[in-house]
């Protein structure tokens, strides 16, 4: 039985933080506020994933109030979800995501994600998609006050 699962995350933008996007450190002057390394991307796709299995999402699995998870890598939380995914006999298929912003420039670090994310979860590369858009100038993307990403997950489950 194939199953799908949609994921979405936004975090702000916040000074003296590092910018880690699918795992991959990017050279920008702000970084993203959150609990964990705030890594919109990763934790889009983890959502995905949970979702695709009808678990809830990574905020009840991997709550803020915890404090052994404060500064987790959100590779580390999504290298749980992919173990949670394998204890219930699920193979995913593929992933696939997108990230909304409007700066930095991302597409030099797209292959790179792919790479680790793929690594991550034990997957082939070609099994994992990653793109980034703008926002057109709209909104609170638009200002550059956050990022935004969203990620669907097709998972296989045998019974
Ligand atoms: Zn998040």
């Amino acid at each position: 039985m194939y199953r799908s699962g949609i994921g979405y995350d936004t975090h702000r933008f916040a000074e003296g933080r590092k910018l880690v996007l699918g795992g991959v450190e990017i050279p920008h002057a702000r970084g993203l506020e959150g609990h964990s390394d705030a890594d919109v991307l990763t934790h889009a796709i983890a959502d995905a994933l949970l979702g695709a299995i009808g678990e809830r999402d990574i905020g009840h699995h991997f709550p803020n109030t915890e404090e052994t998870i404060r500064g987790i890598s959100s590779l580390e939380i999504l290298q749980r979800v992919g173990e949670i995914l394998a204890k219930k006999k699920c193979r995913i298929a593929n992933v696939d995501a997108t990230l909304i912003a409007e700066a930095p420039k991302i597409g030099p670090y797209l292959e790179a994600m792919r790479g680790t994310i793929s690594a991550v979860l034990g997957i082939d590369v070609l099994r994992v998609g990653i793109k980034a858009t703008t926002n057109e100038g709209m909104g609170a993307l638009g200002r550059e006050e956050g990022m935004a990403a969203l990620a669907v997950a097709s998972v296989e489950q045998s019974e």
